[in-house]
């Protein structure tokens, strides 16, 4: 059974207009599957407009990820992970990472050809191949070392989501231990399935199709839907039915989860939104007995605007409560109008 708890907290502001205080809807929600709290608040915008992002992303020196310089800046792979040290899908190139973040860590890079990408140019065609050249990255590195079992595919965009360069790129993680949501995905799976024998995601797909409000639509066996309880703006998950891990996506789900990715890319510059962070994260190796899945997981970073107010506070970063000043079922109805015009 999934427990969707929601309480109004009868929260009260000041009433300037006749004096005294009035009633201010608050909603509290608890996330079933990582145990953060969600407040849905009304009355205040958390997050800046957007302008236009200018000469930001406008190349004015070097950039190792451009078409120019990135053989030359960037590290060949070793011979057992590409026979000619490099690992090219397209116009994207994976790359080893300079930080070690992970045991191993790989960048990969949309497009070499374009220093700046927008939401609008993150095509389908452009995220599938990223996402297929680090694909083929984690399979080379999993035959080699089988040891790094935890293997995700995570993405910052733009400054506002931790990002240190314009150019757009996607980092991935193969790791012995997880991630620490990945940890608390497969524990949760794994204490579901021994609770009620079937798997959480599973349950929580048909539960929120049959609901309807906060389903969004299929991408192949790619479920997608917007979190009861989001962890940050404009959240959008999507689950992998009888799929576990990074190794095991095949070509035509991996096209089906980036038609689906840039489906999401499009509805967040429709909304007036720039920045973003995902992560694609592989379920345990025993997923087949244990209900865990392959899982990813998107929100909207505040926009970028100088001196802007970060749009992390202590509510998340230490009270692991996110704030919410929009309804998640109405962002929801958004990407069901994205996804329907997008998907014929
Ligand atoms: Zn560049």
């Amino acid at each position: 059974m999934i427990l969707l708890q929601e309480t109004e907290l009868e929260a009260e502001v000041p009433d300037f207009d006749n004096g005294g205080f009035k009633r201010a809807r608050l909603v509290y929600r608890l996330d079933p599957l990582f145990g953060h709290g969600t407040r849905l608040i009304e009355g205040a915008k958390l997050q800046p407009a957007a302008e236009p992002l200018g000469e930001l992303v406008e190349r004015t020196g070097f950039c190792p990820f451009c078409a120019d310089t990135i053989d030359s800046a960037t590290a060949p792979f070793p011979e057992e992970i590409s026979r000619t040290g490099r690992i090219i899908v397209g116009k994207s190139w994976v790359v080893p990472n300079v930080v070690a973040y992970s045991a191993v860590s790989a960048v990969g890079v949309y497009d070499i050809s374009r220093h700046f990408l927008s939401l609008a140019d993150l095509t389908r065609d452009v995220v599938y191949d990223v996402l297929s050249a680090l694909t083929r990255h984690a399979k080379a590195v999993q035959e080699v070392r089988p040891e790094l079992i935890y293997s995700s595919i995570n993405a910052n965009y733009l400054p506002p989501s931790g990002s240190s360069l314009i150019h757009p790129h996607v980092q991935s993680s193969l790791d012995p231990v997880p991630l620490g949501a990945q940890r608390r995905m497969i524990d949760h799976a794994r204490t579901h399935f021994e609770s009620y024998s079937r798997s959480y995601f599973e349950e929580l797909v048909g539960l929120e199709e049959v609901s309807g409000s906060r389903f969004v639509g299929w991408t192949g066996p790619m479920a997608w839907l917007v979190p009861f309880a989001p962890s940050g703006f404009y959240e959008t998950w999507a689950v992998a039915s009888e799929i576990g891990l990074i190794s095991e996506l095949a070509d035509d789900t991996l096209y089906q989860l980036a038609t689906g990715i840039s489906l999401v890319m499009g509805a967040y510059a429709a909304t007036g939104l720039q920045s973003f962070n995902f992560s694609l994260m592989s379920a345990s190796p025993t997923w087949q007995a244990d209900g865990s899945r392959l899982f990813f997981r998107m929100l909207a970073r505040a926009p970028l605007a100088p001196y802007y107010r970060s749009d992390v506070t202590y509510f998340e970063r230490l009270g692991q409560e996110a704030m919410i000043d929009h309804s998640p079922e109405d962002w929801a109805a958004t990407l069901r109008s994205h996804f329907g015009a997008g998907l014929t």
